[in-house]
């Protein structure tokens, strides 16, 4: 086996091939400001760039700067996220820019530690907004550089694990150059979304596979290692849909805990439906049930049934107006909304179409 060349020329290599096969037209690439690619790198966690692509557009149509997000309501950030899922990062963007506009008059920090103390912004995406817009030679690790670099030298540790997690970041810090660095990170952010895939690598067009270490094992499944496996818990939940003609009743989630903040649908159980109904000033007039589905979060399945109910008026005086309202499915609010909401929606909404 061939000594791995040396950090530069490693480093020269990533480059030659993001000059011609590098992303260089999406949309946050295009009048690069920290704010712009700040929204681009917190949307494109856990999300792909062609699912991202119309929801940045939207937001940075409506939000064309901090100042604009800093002052918006939280429910009309929530809306023009739903369907992105992981609404936390939602209400930290959020939050970061009130904070941005309290305590730097609405100027993006410029400073790495002044970053890195905005909510939702941890090491990576911090140096990746100061490289990719101020040319700041920060090293990134998002879980596309983590599997490049865990392939190409051959770490085999799981990247949650701390031990492997410092092992990588030295490894990103020593190949990231001081200039051009805003290239080398797109270019291996690029290559881990493009080339070094979970699943199908494409070593044959790798500016890098010479020396890979997964590639010359031919066992790239291995690198980097997977999270120990552990069964996570089956939750079940019963929403109840209080309707008359096209309006329901929905509720905002606390701020904390799953959905925080999102619409949805009261919870009840399934054998005291009209129980819970009355607790809210309701009286169910017929009953029917939607498909049951499974929605999973990262630590929990959550497994979803609905039952709409027909109330005979809409008037309670128990209803909080601050924290209830009638949403109208002819004429929907814009509100932020859970995935789960949003499917028994569509479902509620296909079938009065049918009907
Ligand atoms: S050679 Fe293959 S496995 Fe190695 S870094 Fe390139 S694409 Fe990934």
């Amino acid at each position: 086996m061939t000594q791995i060349p040396s950090s530069p020329v490693i480093t020269q290599r990533i480059l030659d091939w993001f000059a011609v096969h590098g992303r260089k037209h999406l949309p946050w690439q295009q009048n690069k400001t920290p704010y712009r690619v700040w929204i681009s790198e917190i949307m494109l966690q856990q999300t792909q760039v062609s699912t991202v692509i119309p929801y940045y557009q939207r937001f940075m149509e409506r939000f064309p700067d901090i100042k604009d997000l800093a002052q918006a309501e939280q429910d009309e950030v929530l809306h023009l996220w739903t369907g992105l899922g992981y609404y936390a990062r939602a209400r930290n963007l959020h939050n970061a820019a009130k904070q941005v506009l309290a305590e730097h008059s609405g100027e993006f920090p410029e400073n790495f530690d002044e970053v890195l103390a905005l909510p939702g912004i941890g090491r990576s995406t911090a140096g990746a907004i100061l490289s990719l817009s101020r040319q700041q030679p920060l090293a990134i690790l998002d879980g596309n550089v983590k599997r490049v670099l865990a392939r190409y030298y051959g770490v085999a540790g799981w990247p949650g694990e701390k031990k492997t997690e410092s092992q990588l970041w030295q490894l990103a810090e020593q190949n990231t150059p001081n200039e051009q660095v805003a290239d080398y990170n797109q270019a291996m952010m690029d290559m881990g979304a493009t080339l070094c895939t979970r699943s199908k690598p494409d070593c044959d067009n790798c500016p890098i596979a010479t020396h890979c270490i997964a590639h010359q094992q031919a066992n790239y499944a291995a690198y980097p290692g997977k999270k120990p496996k552990k069964a996570i818990p089956v939750k079940t939940t019963t929403f109840m849909l209080l309707r008359q003609g096209n309006k329901i009743l929905m509720e905002q989630r606390p701020p904390a805990g799953i959905w925080g903040g999102l619409w949805c649908f009261p919870e009840a159980s399934k054998e005291s439906i009209e129980q819970s109904a009355g607790q809210l000033g309701f009286k169910v007039t017929a009953q029917s049930e939607l498909s049951a589905f499974r929605h999973t979060f990262s630590h929990f399945h959550l497994d979803i049934s609905a039952v709409v109910c027909e109330v005979e008026s809409k008037t309670s005086s128990k209803v909080n107006e601050s924290q209830q309202i009638w949403f109208d499915l002819a004429n929907p609010q814009k509100i932020g909304l859970a995935a789960a909401t949003k499917k028994l929606i569509d479902q509620l909404s296909l079938a009065q179409s049918q009907l």
